[in-house]
């Protein structure tokens, strides 16, 4: 169900220079307050359009709302009010249970601490990338094999996540994330714990599944990686706007 496209709601007259692409990203007005005393307003009237190959970086200072926003958009958390349509499918109408299987078989998740299992080894904590889609253990263990090969980690599949370097355990929380061959990869400060060698590997890797087609979005603090972004958002106090002279530059190329 969720690869159907026929509930989608692009508008071609609303941008006419990207009338070809999707929408796999749609916020419409989105605000998520959290419900303590006195209330946090960490999203504010969001408006926000990303289409399928898309590379964003999503820049702000600490306590801004990028991480509210990218449990958001990962379906982790639910906005409070406003439209949420994740490739034409309308979250705030699924069931958590749909919620989930959306998150499992098109969305990838990459954090700053890495979030791998201490005790099971690379091959392991790929093949846990998989978890919510029945394939056979040995479909998987295939599977997860190319995950690795792809990020060029191969060499380290019996490893104990403990024995690897930042930029390693990094490159196998990537391999975790494709095997649910996801559509879309959502990275909270993927290279907040990497020094500047494995920061920019990182940045290959991901310029690479961008060149897969793959939809990237990156949180950061670092000029460097919002940098090699195509496009750049900026949240202050929850409030979203668009870096205005990138915008620019894709509107004449
Ligand atoms: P960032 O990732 O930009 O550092 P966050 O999205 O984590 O910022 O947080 C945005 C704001 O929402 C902050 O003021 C933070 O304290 C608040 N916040 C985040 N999570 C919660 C929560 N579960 N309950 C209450 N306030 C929260
Ligand atoms: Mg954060």
């Amino acid at each position: 169900m969720f690869r159907d496209r026929s509930t989608q709601t692009a508008d071609p007259a609303r941008d006419i220079s990207r009338s070809v692409a999707a929408p796999v990203i749609e916020l419409v007005d989105v605000s998520k307050v959290f419900p303590t005393i006195p209330p946090v307003n960490a999203l504010m009237h969001v408006n926000l359009r990303i289409d399928a190959g898309e590379y964003v970086a999503i820049v702000g200072q600490s306590g801004s709302g990028k991480s509210t926003l990218l449990n958001v958009l990962g379906c982790l958390d639910r906005h409070t009010t406003g439209d949420y349509r994740f490739d034409g499918i309308d979250t705030s109408e699924l069931s958590d249970v749909y919620r989930t299987a959306l998150r499992g078989s098109r969305i990838g998740f990459v954090f700053q601490s890495f979030h791998l299992l201490a005790h099971r080894t690379v091959l392991e904590n790929v093949m846990l990338g998989e978890l919510y889609l029945a394939t056979r253990r040995s479909e998987r263990r295939k599977r997860a094999l190319e995950a690795l090969e792809q990020v060029d980690m191969t060499h380290r599949v019996a490893f104990l996540p403990t024995r690897l370097s930042g930029g390693e355990r990094q490159r196998v929380a990537i391999a975790r994330a494709l095997m649910g061959n996801p559509d879309v990869l959502l990275c909270d400060e993927p290279t907040g714990n990497l020094d500047s060698h494995n920061t920019a590997s990182m940045l290959d890797l991901l310029d690479a599944l961008v060149a897969r087609g793959i939809t990237v979005m990156v949180i950061t603090h670092e000029d460097a990686v919002a940098q090699r972004a195509h496009r750049r958002v900026r949240i202050v106090d929850g409030i979203l706007t668009e870096d205005p002279f990138v915008r620019a530059l894709q509107a004449t190329t």
